[in-house]
Order: structure tokens, then sequence, then C-alpha cells
């Protein structure tokens, strides 16, 4: 199959319209997307992506009125959240409409929405029949594409097309919360910081995240190399032939290979995958110089621990 790369949204809606997957820009990461109405159509997007069944997608809309045609009930703290961050990186767990294929959701009786709030996906949305199912367009297990570059590197020859975008803006996924819960619960950080909930709605919980969020079991954002987080004398600890992601300082006289992560939280979350995908191309081992985790980067700090594993010296 020849990947094409697409530039006009409308193209790409009529290629979903009529049962394909298709990747898109988003301001979190690049997604892969197919009707959410159409079975077949989302079973191909857990083939090509070599997804876990059990791993539930996302569901996107351009319009407001759309969210009922997933969600059985808005509950009152889901439409404050509503009002507060749509369109924006953030996906709000609701009860399912029985409409919604199993497949999509994994078998659960609850759905993800997100509604994005990048300009060409709200465009390319809009043009969509139906919602559009869509997990991020990595191969699974692999950190999230945020260019058009990157999530083609990982598809090639495995979709027919690419709408072709700007690199995410925010570039790691979507704040996950659940309002089906009698206390809400946030299941995956993200750029929408808890805190920021919490201003909207009051406390909620964070307790859920490994058991209730099943993408949160899988290994995830690992690239094609060894990632290491570094912490205290970080120069110590450098092997030959490595580079080292800086996020606080770059250690004084370093002579070795370095990409800079950028200052706070938000320079993190946009350069972290785009760095961890350049780098597998070139280093075995990647080193990430670490922090105290904080609710200010809690998003980040997760898909770095992830990353590698949990490893930090
Ligand atoms: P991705 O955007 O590729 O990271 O995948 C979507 C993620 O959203 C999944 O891995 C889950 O962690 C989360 N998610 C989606 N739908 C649900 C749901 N109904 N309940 C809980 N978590 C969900
Ligand atoms: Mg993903």
């Amino acid at each position: 199959m020849k990947t094409q790369r697409i530039h006009t949204p409308i193209k790409a809606a009529e290629l979903i319209n009529k049962g394909e997957v298709v990747a898109f820009p988003t301001e979190t990461v690049y997604g892969l997307g197919a009707d959410a109405f159409n079975e077949e159509a989302v079973r191909n997007i857990f083939k090509i992506k070599g997804r876990p069944g059990d791993n539930p997608l996302i569901v996107h809309v351009a319009r407001l009125e759309d969210i009922k045609r997933i969600a059985k009930e808005i509950p009152g703290k889901a439409m404050a959240l509503i009002d507060a961050f749509f369109p924006g990186p953030i996906t709000l767990v609701l009860k399912k409409r029985d409409e919604i294929p199993d497949i999509v959701t994994a078998g659960l009786t609850t759905v993800g929405v997100r509604m994005p709030r990048d300009p060409i996906a709200s465009a390319f949305l809009s043009a969509c029949n139906n919602p559009v199912a869509a997990p991020s367009a990595n191969l699974s297990g692999r950190p999230s594409p945020t260019t058009s570059e990157e999530t083609l590197r990982d598809l090639e020859g495995k979709v027919p097309a690419i709408l072709t975008g700007s690199r995410s803006n925010v570039g790691i996924e979507s704040t996950v919360i659940d309002l089906t819960v009698e206390s809400p619960q946030i299941l995956r950080p993200g750029h929408i910081t808890k805190e920021e909930v919490e201003a909207v709605i009051g406390p909620v919980g964070t307790a859920g995240v490994i058991n209730r969020s099943p993408g949160t079991r899988h290994t995830h954002y690992k690239p094609d190399a060894k990632v290491i987080l570094l912490k205290g004398d970080i120069k110590s600890k450098l092997t030959p032939g490595s580079v080292l992601f800086t996020t606080l300082s770059k250690p004084e006289d370093f002579e070795g290979d370095t990409i800079d992560l950028g200052k706070g939280p938000a320079e993190w979350e946009h350069n972290l995958f785009l760095a961890l995908r350049e780098a597998e191309k070139r280093y075995d081992t990647i080193y990430i110089e670490f922090f105290d985790i904080d609710e200010s980067n809690r998003g980040v700090a997760d898909r770095m621990l992830r990353a590698s594993g949990g490893e930090i010296r």
C-alpha cells in the first residue's frame, strides 16, 4: 500500500467516511482515526498499530452536539469541564451509548470523549459523517508522533493516507478524567493539571490511574534505545556514546552530546517525544535529566518514567 500525504481535511474525511483508516494532526499528538460507528474500520486501527484489544480508543468530535451521539448522559461536572476546556487537551470518560461498537471501548461500558483544538483536526472532524475513534498514531509501545514525518515513519505502507498538519503544540497525550464515578478520577495525567481541573469541579482523585485506564498498564512510549532517568551527580553516571536530554541545567563543562528539552514542563512536553524519536536513530542509550515530580510536571514525568521502565539512577 502506498501511503498518500493529504493536505486537505475534507479529502481525509472522505476516506474516513468510506471506512478507511487515516492519520491526522492534533494539538496533543498525531492520531490514527476511523469512523467510530464502523466496527470493521476500527478493527483495522488495532491491526495496524499492533494494539492490544483491551486498550480503549478515544472518540473525537468537532461539535458539542456530537457528544450526545457517543455518551448516554453528560453529568454536571462533565458539562463544567466541557465549558472550561473544550476544545483542548482533555478527555472525559462518560457512560457509553449502545450504538458505539464494543471494540472502540475495549468492551468497557464507558467511553473517552475529546474535542481537539488544532484547526486542521477540527476541520477534518467537522467533515466526517460520524465521530472519529483514534488512539495515537505510533506503532503500539512506541513514543507518540508529534509531526507528520514521524507519523509517516511508523505508518508508511500501512495506512492509505496521512493528513499533514503542523507539529503538535502540546506534545503529550490528553489528560483523561473519569466522570462516571461518584468522585471524579484522573486516569492519565496530561498538559491540563489536577489543579486546573479542581479549580473547575472541586477535588478529584488519582487513585484509579493504574487500574481503571487500561492503556496505562501496557509498555508504552519506548523508543528503539534504552532510556535511563538521572538525578543528582549526573555527569559521573553517563556512559560514552550516549545522549543526555537536559531539563533544568546542562552539567558544567560537559562535552558529550545533549538535546535541550527546554525550560519548564510545557517545553519538556512539547519536545520529549520528538527528541526520543530523533535520538533513537543515533544512540543506544538516552539519559534524561530527571526532576522532582509535582502537579505541574506530572504529565511529562509520567511519560519519562514509562519510557524508561521507571529506572532512575
Ligand atoms: P492513546 O490516546 O493512544 O494513548 O489511547 C487512549 C487512552 O485513553 C487509553 O490507553 C486509555 O488509557 C484511555 N481511555 C480511553 N477510553 C477510556 C475509557 N473508556 N476508560 C478509561 N480510560 C480510557
Ligand atoms: Mg497511545
